[in-house]
């Protein structure tokens, strides 16, 4: 052992990025190693939408936190194009959640007055207003709930631009280099191991998505799964204004020139492949929300690897037993949303003691009570 950091981030995702950027800027000697590529999993394969009132319900306990890691966006995107002038592309519009059938439509008319009790802006839009809003819209939408506030960004430029600031900031990243084991000794973290090398650490950040499990050393299992998604990118239709659509658990996303149309939700262990029904799923789906699809060229197909939980709710804060043990990871289907903000209550946890947020929802302690 012949370097020692103040904290070691095991995994270059999005969520590995924002921790060790936020680290790094407050002066710490932070060290990100990645097996890989950075962004090269999950954060490089997402959508990219920050859609925290079609993906969390009024009343789950993570919405509080959701909707303010949408906030913290308008804080952390002029920074990052400041500091580093990579265009994330970020883009508020908001995002329709479409109701194709009466049931929907009367679930949605619900949330969106839950929504405003919370003090939350949502709007149901029925058909006439839906289609002026979006003309291409399908013959089965019945409404929408739209949520003006939620918004859009490139999460594989956004990852990188959290990478390059950290780097900036002081931090180094090593990329191919896995992690096998955290070093635990008298209860406390003292190295992190691969296969070349022990890095001396007093604190081990656990920020490796779906593979979290998989590491030596942690003093508990975590019933983290790989939950595959696929996706298809398609050229968005001329005429057609950009926004996102959700319905039934699949989605148009506008990037640049193109739409990104997913995804399925899959248990296959650790493949990544894109496959014929999949696929299929995906393009009835979103041809379903927006029949112009039907036309459009396929550019590109890929599928990524969801870290999720028993309750779709991430793991975020410290081991109760190994002191120097931190937990980010498992964030299932909104790690792009939470991905930045994780960081900076780790910044918080680790440098400070404390953080302003209520994470009982989030501890990784639920586990063993659930059991
Ligand atoms: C198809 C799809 C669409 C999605 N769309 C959205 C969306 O629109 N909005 C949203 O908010 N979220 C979305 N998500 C979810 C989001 O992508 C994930 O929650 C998020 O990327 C998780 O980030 P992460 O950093 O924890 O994991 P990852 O991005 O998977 O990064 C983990 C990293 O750890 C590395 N690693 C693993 N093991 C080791 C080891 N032993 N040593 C070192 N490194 C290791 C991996 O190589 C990887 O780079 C989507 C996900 C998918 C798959």
């Amino acid at each position: 052992m012949n370097t020692s950091y103040d904290c070691v981030v095991i995994g270059g995702g999005i969520v590995g990025a924002a921790t060790t950027r936020a680290l790094a800027a407050r002066g710490r000697r932070v060290l990100l190693l990645e097996r890989a590529m950075p962004v090269s999993e999950a954060s490089g394969a997402a959508a990219g939408m920050l859609a925290p009132q079609l993906e969390v319900q009024a009343g789950d306990p993570l919405l509080p936190l959701a909707i303010a890691a949408r906030q913290y966006y308008a804080e952390l995107v002029p920074e990052l194009d400041r500091r580093t002038g990579v265009n994330v592309g970020y883009c508020l519009g908001g995002s329709l959640q479409v109701a194709l059938d009466a049931g929907e439509a009367a679930a949605l008319q619900a949330q969106v007055a839950a929504q405003t009790a919370l003090g939350l802006k949502a709007e149901w839009l029925p058909r006439e207003a839906l289609a002026r809003r979006q003309p291409g819209i399908g013959p089965e939408a019945l409404g929408a709930l739209l949520a003006p506030d939620d918004a859009r960004v490139n999460n594989v430029t956004l990852t990188a631009a959290l990478l390059a600031d950290a780097t900036r900031y002081g931090a180094e990243i090593v990329d191919h280099e896995a992690v096998t084991e955290v070093v635990v000794s008298s209860g406390r973290v003292t190295a992190v191991a691969t296969p070349r090398r022990r890095y001396g650490t007093g604190a081990a950040v656990v920020a490796a998505g779906a593979w979290s499990p998989s590491l030596k050393g942690l003093p508990r299992a975590l019933p983290i799964e790989p939950v595959r998604g696929q996706i298809a990118m398609v050229t968005w239709p001329v005429g057609e204004p950009p926004g996102v659509l959700f319905g039934r658990h699949l989605y148009v996303v506008p990037r640049g020139e193109d739409a990104i149309l997913g995804s399925t939700m899959e248990q296959a262990g650790f493949a990544k492949d894109t496959t014929a029904g999949g696929l299929a799923r995906i393009f009835a789906g979103t041809i379903a929300l927006l029949p112009v699809l039907a036309a459009q060229r396929i550019h590109r197909t890929w599928a990524g690897l969801r870290p999720v939980t028993p309750d779709g709710r991430p793991v975020i804060g410290a081991d109760p037993e190994v002191a120097g043990l931190w937990y980010a990871t498992g964030h299932g289907r909104q790690g792009i949303l939470l991905g930045p903000i994780t960081g900076e209550i780790i910044r918080d946890l680790l440098l400070d003691g404390a953080t302003r947020w209520d994470l009982d929802a989030c501890a990784v302690t639920r586990f063993a009570a659930a059991a």
